[in-house]
């Protein structure tokens, strides 16, 4: 996407087109003003594929960050991920957002970590809250949760957007969602 994607244009979009991978890495940025490594190479890169420039991607890390370090420190330490991952650092290469096979399959998060795919890697319990506080119903929150139980992580993810965008039964048109990238479009698209 080329897109134009502004550091303060992501509160607002991680609510309505965020896939809960993101969201839930937004929310622990917004409230512990930190993210372990795996959580900033997954968020960061989708941010970057939704259309973010490095430019606002430095703008957005730092603004956050720096309310629990000083912005010497962010920029040694943190700074250079960030331009790494848009290639401006090491080999240059162009780092492609992570897809929901690579989440689900690799690299599982461990204690403190937030990065992942909720439905893979949330506790039941906590997924099923999570949906509730984002407004399914009981049936929609059922269907949902039986879906991730018999191992169909993604097609979970399909059956809550179909429910977040308005779906009534959730089993709308909506493909089996490959990439957070191609959620975050049809949420677009659906919205504009
Ligand atoms: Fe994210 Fe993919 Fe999991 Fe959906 S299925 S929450 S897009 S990793």
């Amino acid at each position: 996407s080329a897109g134009q994607i502004t550091a303060d244009m992501i509160e607002v979009l991680s609510k309505k087109s965020f896939p809960l991978c993101m969201q839930h890495l937004h929310q622990v940025l917004k409230r512990e003003h930190h993210l372990k490594h795996g959580g900033r190479m997954q968020y960061g890169l989708f941010l970057k594929g939704i259309g973010m420039s490095l430019e606002e991607a430095l703008k957005f890390w730092k603004t956050e960050f720096i309310k629990l370090i000083d912005g010497d420190k962010f920029d040694k330490q943190y700074a250079y991920n960030i331009r790494h991952n848009y290639g401006k650092e090491g080999k240059r290469a162009d780092y492609t957002p992570y897809s929901c096979m690579k989440i689900i399959m690799s690299n599982a998060p461990g204690p403190g970590d937030s990065h992942g795919c909720p439905f893979r890697h949330t506790d039941a319990e906590m997924l099923k809250q999570k949906l509730r506080t984002n407004g399914l119903s009981k049936d929609a929150i059922e269907e949902v949760m039986t879906t991730t139980k018999r191992g169909h992580f993604q097609l979970a993810c399909s059956k809550y957007f179909e429910y977040i965008h308005g779906g009534v039964t959730g089993d709308g048109d909506v493909p089996n969602f490959q990439h957070p990238n191609q959620y975050f479009e049809e949420s677009q698209k659906r919205l504009n």
